[in-house]
């Protein structure tokens, strides 16, 4: 079987575990926590950084610093990971769900521009496979209204918009380095903080709710519980493996990036086919690598043609179920009517992508689906 994802060690991984270990520190804040928050800071410009045991723990603690109130609004995709509205979700909040643009599955505009409202207060985009949305649109809308910003950048690492990184245009941004993610560390997080406003009290929530780290820096004599919080540090275990997978970041990025260039080429070359399934922002492809997806025409045709790639021993997925859908935000009774976040959840269907995967797999995977749809 040619699996849909696959880990690689590509360094030092083990040695900087091995290596933490013998520090004698492999709780949060230890030596590797501190190289990968230095790396982040200098390599993206992110103003501050707390890593965290996954993307999903990072929006929550963005969620506790939101302090929601019964009432307000927060604006998500649909189309989207469960955790980009859940997290906002349980600390109270309405979500409310905004359609994606019509020719690729980012949020669009638009959609979010109509579902403003006097209780909006946040708004969380997706960067979808490392696609900047429309993001200057975006903040200049959301600094004209006093509405925060929130990028969930879990595909988006290394990725940018004109000449500067995703992650630095939110008050908040969210990464993921789940092993599915470009960078990994098995599950692993992290919270960038670009407005300044909101750095004192997270160092709070981000220690359980306590002044720990004014009793590190020595200035109260003990810690002890001063709001609220929960356990987001990430172990410097996790921390150790993460920085051997930033300082190889270019080798993993051009991987990736060439793998994805292979698909197109090949997809390309046969005009009809590519017609058919490539959306046109592949074509001169240069982005992060961090997946690859191709359109069917149906719901049926995509079942149909996972079926066949199964048969070929070749592993597919597809995503999102649409949120707006799902079994328990229905309980809500609130109502959506999204159209392109259905015609592209019915119809993407993702190809294996990670740094194990052969070119010659490539090659096998697209002649299978030429032969799947008779176009040669
Ligand atoms: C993977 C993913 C998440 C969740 O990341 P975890 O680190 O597994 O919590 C959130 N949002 C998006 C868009 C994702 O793709």
């Amino acid at each position: 079987m040619i699996p849909f994802n696959s880990i690689k060690i590509f360094g030092d991984e083990l040695k900087y575990i091995s290596d933490a270990v013998s520090r004698d520190h492999i709780s949060g804040n230890g030596f590797y926590s501190k190289l990968c928050n230095k790396f982040f800071k200098e390599k993206f410009n992110f103003k501050n950084v707390f890593l965290t045991t996954s993307c999903t723990d990072a929006l929550e603690m963005t969620a506790m610093l939101l302090d929601i109130k019964e009432g307000d609004e927060i604006i998500t995709p649909s189309f989207t990971f469960v955790s980009t509205a859940n997290a906002f979700n349980i600390h109270g909040a309405k979500i409310i769900f905004a359609d994606t643009e019509n020719n690729f599955p980012n949020i669009s505009f638009d959609s979010i521009n109509r579902k403003i409202s006097k209780k909006t207060r946040a708004i969380v985009i997706v960067h979808y496979a490392g696609f900047s949305c429309e993001i200057s649109k975006i903040k200049k809308l959301c600094n004209d209204k006093k509405i925060l910003l929130i990028e969930d950048c879990a595909h988006s690492i290394n990725s940018k918009y004109g000449n500067k990184f995703l992650g630095t245009f939110g008050d908040f941004a969210t990464f993921s380095f789940h092993e599915t993610k470009n960078l990994t560390c098995g599950e692993g997080g992290l919270l960038v903080i670009n407005n300044s406003k909101y750095v004192r009290r997270a160092e709070i929530i981000y220690e359980k709710g306590t002044n720990r780290k004014k009793f590190f820096l020595g200035q109260v004599s003990k810690y002890e519980w001063v709001d609220k919080g929960s356990s987001f540090l990430m172990s410097d275990i996790n921390a150790a493996y993460l920085y051997a997978q930033l300082k190889s970041m270019d080798k993993i990025q051009k991987i990736r990036t060439s793998l994805v260039n292979q698909y197109i080429e090949l997809i390309h070359k046969n005009k009809e086919l590519s017609k058919k399934i490539l959306l046109d922002k592949f074509i001169n492809y240069k982005n992060n690598g961090h997946l690859f997806f191709i359109i069917c025409k149906s719901l049926d045709e995509r079942k149909k043609l996972i079926l066949f790639l199964r048969k070929n021993n070749i592993d597919s997925a597809f995503h999102y179920l649409p949120l707006h859908k799902s079994k328990y935000y229905k309980r809500s009774n609130l109502a959506f009517n999204l159209k392109n976040t259905d015609k592209f959840s019915n119809r993407i269907l993702r190809l294996p992508l990670h740094p194990n995967l052969k070119k010659s797999e490539i090659s096998f995977i697209v002649k299978k689906i030429e032969e799947f749809f008779k176009i040669f």
